[in-house]
């Protein structure tokens, strides 16, 4: 995969486009991501230059850190991104993409902070959202079936 790929916030006020060159994705483990996103680690796909993301709808930027500042939604707070405050580069979370499936992870980031037990879920039980009654129900009483 590569060329023109979509994103946004949950929302939908922040929308960006970005031209890439491949699918390659990674996790980031280190404790700023994980407070970032509330994630046990952060999905990002490296962009080397900024400026090739066209943002429709300005995303919010706060100082994660010293050196870095991430992108967000102060609308529903979706985490879309970091960077570096001198760099050229950015990254943008794997998440936010309209199709995150097309990205394959090829490292891990941060590795000080891995929390291992969550690496290989395979064979953890599986049960989607269209099957588990409890989602079913509140989908159904906002009139609308499981998206
Ligand atoms: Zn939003
Ligand atoms: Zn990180």
């Amino acid at each position: 995969m590569s060329g023109r790929m979509e994103g946004g916030c949950q929302c939908g006020r922040v929308r960006y486009t970005v031209e890439l060159a491949g699918d390659d994705a990674y996790l980031c483990h280190c404790r700023m991501c994980q407070k970032a996103t509330g994630g046990v680690a952060a999905a990002f796909v490296n962009v080397p230059d900024a400026a090739a993301v066209i943002w429709q709808g300005e995303p919010h930027w706060y100082a994660s850190s010293p050196i870095a500042e991430r992108p967000f939604c102060a609308a529903c707070g979706t985490p879309l991104g970091f960077r570096f405050k001198d760099g050229k580069g950015m990254d943008l979370t794997v998440g936010s993409f309209d199709d995150p499936s097309a990205f394959v992870p090829v490292a891990h980031a941060g590795a000080e902070s891995l929390h291992a037990a969550w690496l290989d879920t395979t064979a953890l039980p599986r049960q989607r959202s269209d099957e588990t009654a409890s989602v079913i129900e509140q989908w159904a009483k906002a009139g609308r079936s499981v998206p």
